[in-house]
């Protein structure tokens, strides 16, 4: 630490990113990204002309992107927000949103306690109920911001958009952010309440179900007036916050819906595979509505187990935190990925 940093910043403790290795040699099923890479029409898009025009600035309006997002999801472009992946555009609705205080699940995203920290606001951590489920009724009536990543993660749980509903109509003067990072995978989305509730703020990613996690590219919903605060913050912070390259291919992947469709369902599919799987191993697996699992066997130590297949070149999520470190967060890979893993867990409780 410098002499300079503020004292507000001193004792920050900043979010910890998954391990990106640079050297490609791991089944890397850590960081919840896709297996399979953009659509073709994507990766045709990034041509050298395209790469030649980053002597340009960025539209910082976003104009086509939000007008084809708008159509996808039969909104208009005013209620539309996109962001330079969904972290910025949750770091802006802490930043602006979060002033009477915040309430989030204790064992959710590891980001909202950081945002929380980084505006000093006061947070409040819900615990889940012992099935790790989300008690929908502990976030109605707490008249501050609400934070709730559905599914969540890294459990992988959804809760119904009824019992979201309840939390909306029970906090009229805060807003109500629902984090749906990965709501492709089987969750229940809320975007059609964007009309009927004035506090609700909808936060999508590009990174999970539309395969651009090195793209960074997120994008919201929400009523037009919420949609223009963060613009005030985005004009006050990072103005060209999305570069050329990635509005393009962010226009190019909504206009290939149906590709990405598809990989969800195959994901879906080697899910549920994978799942059976490790019950067949013995593990108790969560229900998933993400890409990714969250599963414990009793026959080793989480952390163990992270090492163990970390040394057989498979890289999995492990959260130190003693409530869930019995658990591993499993990215669900492709066919060939998951097999592979099955065989190499396989291997190591035989090993025991
Ligand atoms: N929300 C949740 C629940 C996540 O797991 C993640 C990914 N780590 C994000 C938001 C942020 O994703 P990105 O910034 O890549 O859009």
């Amino acid at each position: 630490m410098s002499r300079f940093l503020a004292p507000q910043f001193q004792k920050l403790e900043a979010y910890t990113p998954g391990e990106q290795p640079q050297d490609m040699q791991y089944i890397k099923l850590n960081t919840n990204e896709s297996p399979y890479p953009p659509a073709p029409s994507v990766v045709a898009a990034m041509t050298a002309g395209e790469v030649e025009l980053l002597r340009l600035y960025s539209d910082p309006t976003a104009k086509n992107l939000k007008e084809k997002l708008a159509g996808l999801y039969g909104v208009t472009p005013e209620n539309v927000f996109v962001s330079n992946g969904s972290d910025e555009v949750l770091n802006f609705a802490f930043m602006a949103f979060g002033s009477k205080g915040v309430v989030f699940p204790e064992i959710s995203y590891g980001f909202y306690a950081v945002y929380a920290d980084l505006y000093a606001l006061e947070a409040e951590k819900i615990p889940l109920k012992p099935d790790f489920s989300i008690a929908y009724r502990d976030y109605c009536g707490k008249n501050k911001m609400v934070v709730i990543a559905n599914p969540n993660a890294p459990t992988g749980m959804r809760i119904p958009v009824s019992e979201i509903e309840e939390i909306l109509k029970t906090n009229p003067d805060s807003l109500v952010l629902i984090d749906e990072a990965y709501v492709d995978f089987g969750g229940e989305s809320c975007l059609p309440l964007i009309g009927k509730y004035d506090n609700l703020l909808v936060t999508r990613t590009f990174s999970k179900s539309r395969c651009l996690a090195g793209g960074r590219l997120g994008y919201a919903f929400a009523s037009s007036a919420i949609i223009a605060d963060l613009e005030k913050i985005k004009y006050s912070t990072n103005p060209y916050n999305i570069n050329r390259m990635t509005l393009l291919l962010g226009e190019k992947t909504v206009e290939a819906e149906e590709y990405y469709q598809e990989k969800c369902a195959e994901i879906i599919q080697t899910r549920a595979w994978t799942a059976r799987q490790l019950e067949e191993l013995g593990f108790t697996v969560l229900p998933s509505q993400t890409n990714f699992l969250f599963a414990k066997t009793d026959k080793m130590d989480g952390g163990e187990l992270y090492n163990a297949l970390k040394q057989q070149g498979i890289l999995v999520r492990h959260f130190s935190d003693p409530k869930i470190a019995q658990y591993n967060r499993i990215t669900i890979g492709t066919p060939e990925q998951m097999a592979r893993f099955v065989e190499i867990v396989h291997q190591i409780l035989a090993a025991m």
